[in-house]
């Protein structure tokens, strides 16, 4: 069955790019019931730290990628990939290398000054144990020098390399401590990943790889190397364009499923279907809908499709959505009471709203109480004419039955004794009702707010 693996380094916070690969990776092992792994290629100890880990973690989880198992840590692994370096030496397919920096950098000198290539070519390749001195040494991998190999992605199709391109890479350091890309191969072996799923940087890594698995004897997995994230501009994705951390999204209340959703048509297709669940998502996710050019970033198209999940998205889970943006933005939780009335506002907050502090705007006649804090152009709006309006509006409120049909006729009449038209009234209302000249439709406000808090903030404005 199908294992997938997210192998982030420690290095930084969670990227877009690298949260797209996470999705690719989860969304093509939760479509075939396989298992997505989580790798943390930490051993690179200078540059990797915890909080960096843990900001992965936390983006990952943010984003509903939930993993298989504990995440494992490369550098703990270091042992064993000595041991396979070691299995190497044994049978023959590495050899100990004793050739100094300042030998390398003169085979190096001579190379270009005799205008051949500047690959280094150990002398110690072939040399018996017997003959060997006592030295420091690197372990090498003895790699093909002539002809040519070629590997299948899926996404790129064929890739040819000339052998002579690659030297005998080091798997061992003269310290004894193994190198990344013998790194990778141990892990993704050990962890059983049938599929890897990358960045395209990580295309020519692939052919050393292939070398170690060959070496070993070990059952390649699928390769799939997706083009980088570009920019609006087509140049590579920096904060040139905007935000380039998951984070930064999260914080500017992206929903995850929108946001999980433009991801996974960043680069990948599925006809013309743009706006899609996560069902949906799981069950038509292939490695062949992968486009071989770079996608570009399309900040208004993210923004579409995030207002779109927000329209669809049942009242509670909105308002979990909520809750949980404050808290991670570090804003005061809603109290009970709030909570309320927002869920009961939810329906005529959704519509428009694309990310969740665009719906907190719209939401904020029912977060307030009273008495209301009135801005300067909803104040403009209660003027003596319109407070008496208002005044005169109250009495009958008090009778009515709180349904639309019944609110609306009310207003209505009022508007027409008045000889002024029903959007005249609407201001007034809503700088009464909301303390602002934005808001939910007057009717919307009212049924939310119900009889009482209406006829108290009406009352109040009127005052
Ligand atoms: N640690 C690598 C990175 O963050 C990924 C390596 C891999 O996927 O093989 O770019």
């Amino acid at each position: 069955s199908v294992v997938t693996r997210f192998a982030p380094s420690p290095t930084g916070a969670l990227h877009i790019g690298g949260a797209r690969t996470a999705l690719f990776n989860w969304l093509y092992a939760r479509g075939r019931g396989g298992k997505f792994l989580l790798r943390i290629e930490d051993t690179d100890k200078s540059r990797s730290t915890d909080e960096n880990k843990q900001a992965i973690l936390d983006g990952l989880t943010w984003l509903g990628l939930d993993w298989d198992g504990e995440p494992t840590s490369q550098a703990e692994n270091a042992p064993r990939h000595v041991e396979v370096a070691l299995e190497m030496l044994a049978n023959g397919h590495a050899y100990k290398c004793f050739s100094t920096q300042d030998e390398i950098e003169a085979f190096r000198e001579n190379a270009r000054a005799e205008k051949q290539s500047t690959l280094f070519q150990s002398p110690w390749r072939d040399v018996p144990e017997a003959d060997h001195p006592d030295l420091p040494y690197v372990i090498r991998l003895k790699a093909p020098r002539t002809g040519k190999t070629t590997l299948h992605d899926e996404v790129q199709g064929d890739v040819t390399w000339s052998n002579d391109q690659l030297d005998d890479m080091i798997l061992l350091r003269s310290d004894g401590t193994p190198v990344y890309m013998l790194a990778v191969v141990v892990d993704d072996h050990d962890m059983g990943v049938t599929h890897v799923i990358r960045g395209d940087d990580h295309l020519a890594n692939s052919f050393r790889q292939n070398l170690i698995y060959e070496a070993m004897g070990w059952e390649k997995p699928v390769l799939a190397h997706i083009p980088l994230i570009f920019g609006p501009d087509g140049k590579k994705l920096s904060k040139r364009h905007g935000a380039t951390g998951a984070a930064e999204y999260q914080q500017m209340g992206y929903p995850a499923a929108g946001m999980r959703n433009y991801l996974t048509r960043l680069g990948w297709s599925h006809g013309d279907d743009e706006f899609f669940s996560d069902e949906q998502a799981r069950e038509w996710f292939d490695l062949s809908g992968i486009g071989k050019s770079p996608a570009r970033f399309d900040f208004k198209k993210l923004a579409n499709i995030c207002g779109q999940h927000i329209a669809v998205t049942d009242d509670a889970a909105l308002l979990q959505e909520v809750h949980e943006y404050l808290a991670s933005v570090g804003e005061q939780a809603l109290t009970d009471q709030q909570s309320d009335l927002l869920l009961r506002a939810m329906y005529c907050l959704k519509e428009r709203a694309k990310t969740i502090p665009e719906l907190l705007e719209k939401a904020h006649f029912s977060l307030v109480s009273r008495p209301l804090e009135i801005d300067e152009k909803a104040k403009a709006q209660l003027n003596d004419v319109s407070r008496g309006i208002l005044s005169e509006l109250t009495p009958q409120l008090q009778n009515a039955s709180w349904t639309r049909d019944t609110l609306e006729g009310i207003v209505t009449s009022i508007a027409e004794a008045h000889d002024t038209k029903l959007g005249k009234l609407a201001g007034p209302l809503r700088a009464a009702l909301a303390g602002r000249a934005v808001s939910p439709s007057v009717f919307d406000m009212m049924l939310v707010l119900g009889q009482e808090e209406t006829i108290a903030r009406l009352q109040d404005a009127s005052d």
